[in-house]
């Protein structure tokens, strides 16, 4: 699934592309995925527009448009959303193409449909119930240490399943979840109120570093994820312990461990994590 280093590279391919390009028209494949609101409100608002610009908070991408409304996108677990040529083949799961006024086309792709379209201003949104309820951004200006440890509070659950609560912070899934424990030397299974101010700190600076070498790889691709024109990110060879499970530890060369925690799969060093 594409967590926020995998959307901050689409949204940083795509928004030289996208800026100031005006849509001609909309083609919405499949209906479902257009969350807000009824396909043809949708077509008779985005056509004509013009694109301001386009951003990101946590794994939600914004194609903000000249009248105050936008487009958001979740790529869910397996969307991609590339600017392509219009002689490129349409690929079948295809849900939604918007043709530009260069030529070009945006297309949303999605196999398994977990992905969302959202269109509207974000009070629009708020009011219809539709707009998911996002913590702050790990790389945003808000995010300070207070914040985050606030956040965490001193609760029962895992550390881990914490991280992936997008309404505690937005943008960890998965994989830099698991990462981000292992930088910090804190197990993914630890009680939130048996971790320490200073692991808390460390943790804190984890989530950070390895979000951004992830997004200097131009993140990873582990399973479907494509950057904004169609090609893989580099990063999953950098991954120390997601996929690795039974393999060394690049610490101490122990075997790493896997169990499942909040119903994900979940990889830590057990003795260089505590
Ligand atoms: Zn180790």
């Amino acid at each position: 699934m594409p967590e926020l280093p995998e959307v901050e590279t689409v949204v940083t391919d795509l928004r030289p592309e996208l800026t100031g390009r005006r849509v001609r028209d909309a083609q919405l494949g499949l209906a479902k995925m257009l969350k807000h609101p009824d396909p043809v409100t949708f077509a008779a608002r985005i056509v004509g527009q013009r694109v301001a610009g386009m951003r990101r908070h946590g794994k939600l991408m914004a194609i903000d448009l000249e009248q105050g409304d936008g487009l958001y996108v979740h790529l869910g677990m397996t969307g991609r959303l590339t600017v392509c040529a219009p002689e490129e083949p349409v690929l079948k799961h295809t849900h939604l193409v918007l043709a530009l006024d260069d030529g070009r086309e945006l297309r949303y792709h999605d196999p398994r449909q977990f992905g969302r379209l959202l269109f509207g201003t974000e009070v629009e949104l708020r009011r219809a119930g539709v707009f998911p309820r996002l913590g702050p951004d790990p790389l945003g200006g808000d995010f300070t240490f207070g914040r985050f440890a606030g956040l965490l509070g001193r609760r029962h659950r895992p550390i881990k399943a914490a991280l992936l609560d997008q309404s505690l912070i937005a943008g960890l899934g998965n994989i830099y979840a698991d990462e981000s424990c292992f930088a910090a030397r804190i197990r993914p299974t630890r009680r939130i109120q048996r971790v320490s101010v200073a692991e808390r700190r460390a943790l804190y600076g984890a989530i950070q570093t390895v979000l951004q070498k992830s997004i200097r790889n131009r993140g990873s691709s582990v399973d479907d994820y494509r950057d904004g024109f169609g090609a893989p990110g580099n990063h999953q060879g950098y991954l120390l312990v997601y996929g690795r499970a039974g393999a060394p530890c690049v610490q101490c060369s122990g075997p790493l461990k896997k169990v499942r925690l909040a119903g994900r799969g979940t990889v830590y060093c057990p003795r260089c994590q505590r």
